[in-house]
This record gives structure tokens, sequence and C-alpha cells, in this order.
């Protein structure tokens, strides 16, 4: 059994009832007798399902928005833009996805040609986390439907009501019955359904504990993988900025999701010639931040996702304090029910200490000065992640710089990092391998299949 609770009231939502195994065998079965349809349909026929799911998310925002903001607690503009992103994301896969599906031809020293043609390869696993409940599962399963595969999901047990919400949504798209299941189980069972010889491959959107147990059993059953897991992102600030700008960038970037983002701003790096003037303003701009409802439209920060992670941070905040950290302001538990905390400011940060290299996955940030571009580099890579990161600067010497040497799958120049449904999305060290997005995460999971004509 699944309990789902809303995290801003800590009243329970609603409670699922888990699959036992004959019900997730029932499901792989489905999904193995949808993909042997799927795999057959022509790109028209998938792009018309993607289309349609699109014009679906267009059309439900303000219901899909609302569900995701019960469960997780986000604030109600960021769940809109939410959506918003995953219908412009199924409507691009429609629109610009079929080239990209096109074969590659190579002539041959013989005399011969080869041709790289894609085909689809199977039902894929999808473990998926809270945070961006419905983009997460979008940024795969919308290559997955035009791949010709079929995708089963692992959704995180706090939003199970935004998993199935998906699933009845692709049927009304009219997807065929197996396209795309979720499977209602705790993750006891994905250790097996890793293992069954009907899933081929799996993804998985998380914390490195949950990469590394699914990975490690993919490995054991030479299965691939795609991981997406945590980040600790740099936000560089250089003095040539426009300062106005980067405070308040860095605070979006930082407090985004209620500070639950992988790609966080979560670590500010400041040009120690602007720290003073920069670390006031972005300590006013941060504590000025409205704290609410989350359905209201004026909240800046709500509740954290549930009250477990809610604790996590705090004892987090507890340890910086024991590393020698500064907490400048806030790092609070609020005191009513539900999962609630005040942001907070750390400075001081011991650069090997478990604060300067753990992701703080609540609104918490830190701010490190930097007396020139090689020490910021220096404290930007001090982490055992590599996801994404920012550079503030108006130069392009200082930029060219950042772009090779920060270790990291994504560098935004003078923005707020974030994923681009354009552009490949993923990341480097301990953020986990493989892309998702544009042709790259299109074929991930699809066999390149080399014919030769000699
Ligand atoms: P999580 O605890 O790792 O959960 C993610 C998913 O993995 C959930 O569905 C969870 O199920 C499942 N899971 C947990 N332990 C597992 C195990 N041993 N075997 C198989 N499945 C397991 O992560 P989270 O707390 O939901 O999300 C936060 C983390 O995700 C952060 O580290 C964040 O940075 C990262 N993240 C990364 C990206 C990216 O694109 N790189 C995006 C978003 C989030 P249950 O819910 O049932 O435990």
């Amino acid at each position: 059994m699944i309990t789902t609770t809303n995290p801003a009231t800590g009243e329970t939502i609603a409670t699922y009832e888990t699959l036992d195994d004959n019900g997730i065998d029932a499901k792989l079965e489905t999904a193995t007798r949808a993909y042997g349809e799927w795999r057959g349909t022509s790109l028209d026929a998938r792009t018309t399902v993607l289309s349609a799911l699109g014009d679906l998310y267009e059309a439900n925002k303000e219901e899909l928005a609302r569900l995701a903001v019960t469960e997780m607690g986000k604030p109600i503009t960021q769940a809109r833009s939410e959506i918003a992103k995953c219908a412009s994301l199924l409507h691009y896969y429609a629109e610009h996805g079929p080239p990209m599906l096109d074969s590659k031809f190579w002539d041959l020293s013989d005399g011969g040609r080869a041709e790289g043609r894609w085909l689809p390869q199977g039902p894929v696993l999808a473990v998926m986390p809270w945070n961006f409940p419905y983009w997460q599962v979008i940024r795969f399963l919308a290559p997955t439907i035009l791949a010709g595969n079929v995708g089963v999901l692992k959704h995180a047990s706090i939003v199970q009501g935004v998993a199935q919400r998906m699933e009845e949504l692709v049927m009304e798209a009219g997807g065929p019955e197996g396209l795309f299941q979720n499977l209602c189980v705790s993750s006891d069972p994905i250790g097996d359904i890793i293992a069954d010889t009907r899933i081929v491959a799996a993804t998985l959107t998380g914390s490195e504990g949950a990469g590394s147990a699914v990975a490690q059993q993919a490995g054991k059953h030479l299965k691939k993988v795609v991981l997406e897991l945590g980040g600790s992102d740099p936000f560089i600030v250089m003095p040539s900025a426009d300062l106005d700008q980067a405070v308040k960038d860095a605070v979006t970037a930082r407090i985004q999701n209620n500070g639950q983002s992988c790609i966080c701003g979560k670590r500010t790096i400041v040009h120690a010639e602007i720290y003073d003037d920069f670390s006031d303003r972005f300590s006013a701009v941060l504590k000025d931040v409205k704290l609410g409802d989350p359905m209201d439209d004026d909240t800046g920060l709500g509740p954290l996702s549930s009250e477990g992670q809610r604790d996590t941070v705090l004892k987090q905040v507890a340890k910086a304090r024991k590393e020698g950290c500064t907490l400048l302001f806030g790092g609070e538990k609020i005191d009513r029910p539900g999962a609630w905390m005040t942001a907070g400011l750390l400075t001081d940060v011991p650069l090997a200490s478990k604060t300067g290299t753990d992701e703080i996955f609540g609104p918490v940030g830190q701010l490190y000065k930097a007396r020139d571009v090689d020490e910021a580099t220096t404290i930007a890579n001090a982490i055992p992640f590599g996801l994404g990161s920012a550079v503030w600067t108006r130069d392009e010497g200082e930029k060219e710089h950042f772009a090779n040497a920060i270790e990291a799958g994504m560098t935004t120049f003078n923005g707020v990092n974030g994923s681009r449904i354009e552009a490949p999305f993923g990341g480097i060290k301990r953020s986990g391998h493989g892309r998702e997005l544009a042709e790259f995460g299109l074929h991930e999971f699809m066999n390149l299949k080399t014919l030769v004509n000699p």
C-alpha cells in the first residue's frame, strides 16, 4: 500500500494498492504485446499520438498542475510551467523528431555501402523522481513513443496520483494499451523487474543511491542504463556580470522547486571584487522570497516534498554548523503541520567537508568567495557531481575558459541553468551518464543496426 500526503498540510491524500508479483507480470506481458504492435507503426502514427498528448497536457494544464502541487508542494506557477514544457517537448518531437531517425550511409572501401538504421528495442523501465513529476517522465516518454519502444514507469511513491493520470492521458491521446503503463510499486521489486527478460533497458532519474542500485542490477543483467542523478551545481558570478540580474537569478536558481531541483545553482561562487555587495543583495532577495501556500500564484517558496525530505535538509544544516560553516540566516523548521522550513544561506564552507561535497536538496544556499577565475574553477569542480553550471560574465575569454574547464554536462551563460527541450541534457561524474533530449535522448534505447551491401 502506498499513501500520499499533502506536504503543505500533512494530510493524507489517497492510498494506492501496490501490484503483487502477478500484477507486475501482467503489466510486463501487456508491455511485450504492445511493443510487438507499436514497433511496426509508422512514424506518422507515432507523431499523431505525441501531438495529441501534447494537446492534452495543454488542455488539462490547471488540473495537472494542481495535482502535482497537492502531492509534492511546488508553487503552482512553476507547476503550470512544467506542464507547458511537457506539452512543448511532445510537440517538438512530433514535429522535429522523425528526421532524427533517418538512416545514415557510409561508402565502404570494397565498393559496397553500409546503412545505419535506427530500430526500436522493446519495453524500457523508467524509475523517476517526484521533483518534476511530469517533466522527468515526459523527457523519457516522448522519445520512447517516437522510437517505437514502449515504457513502464516506476514513479516516486509520493506522486502516485500524477503517475496514474499520466498513464490515462496516453490512452486518451490514442496510445494503444501497454504503450505506457504505471507500475504502482515500491522500489523493492525493481531489481526483479530489471532482471526480467521482457525489459530491455532502464533509465533512472533520482539519487545516487537509487542510481547505483539500478545500475548494478542492469549491469548484472547486461542491460543498458541511463542515469540522471544528483548535482550541486556552481553558479559563478564574475565582476563583469549584470549584478542586478545575477542576484535575482541566483536566488531563482537556488529556490526554484522549493530548492529541490537537480540543476539548482546550489553553490554560488562570487569573485572577491564584488563579493560583499553580492552577498548583501543575495541575502536580501533570498530572505524576501514569499513563503506560503503553494496553491497561491504569488508564492515563491512552498513546503518541501515531505517531512522526511525537510528533516534531511535540517540535519544537513546542523552538520554544516558542526563542520564550521556559518549559517547567515534561515534554514530552520517552521512549526506547523506539513514539511515547512525557511530558506537559508551558508558561508565559510570547507571545500572537502560533507557540506561542501554533498547535495543539499532544499532551500539552503552556499556562498563562496573566489579571488580569480582559477579559484572559481577549483571551487566549481570540488564536488563529486558534474550535472549543470551557470556562469555570469561578459568577458569572452572567461566564457571560453569556463566552457572547457567546468566539469559538468551543461553550462549556461548569464542565465538560470535548466534543461532546454531542443538540446541534450545529462551529467558526468556522479551525476550519471547518458543523455536525454534531442537526437541523443531519442537514440539511447534504440538499436543502430548496420546493414551492409557489399
Ligand atoms: P530517489 O529517492 O532516488 O527516488 C527516485 C526514484 O527511485 C523513485 O521512484 C524511488 O522510489 C526510486 N528508488 C529509490 N531507491 C531505489 C532503489 N534502491 N532501487 C530502485 N528504485 C529506487 O530520489 P528522489 O528523492 O525522488 O529525487 C531526488 C534526487 O533526484 C536528487 O538527488 C536529485 O538531484 C535527483 N534528480 C536528478 C535529476 C537529473 O535529471 N539529473 C532530475 C531530478 C532529480 P520511491 O519513491 O518509492 O522510493
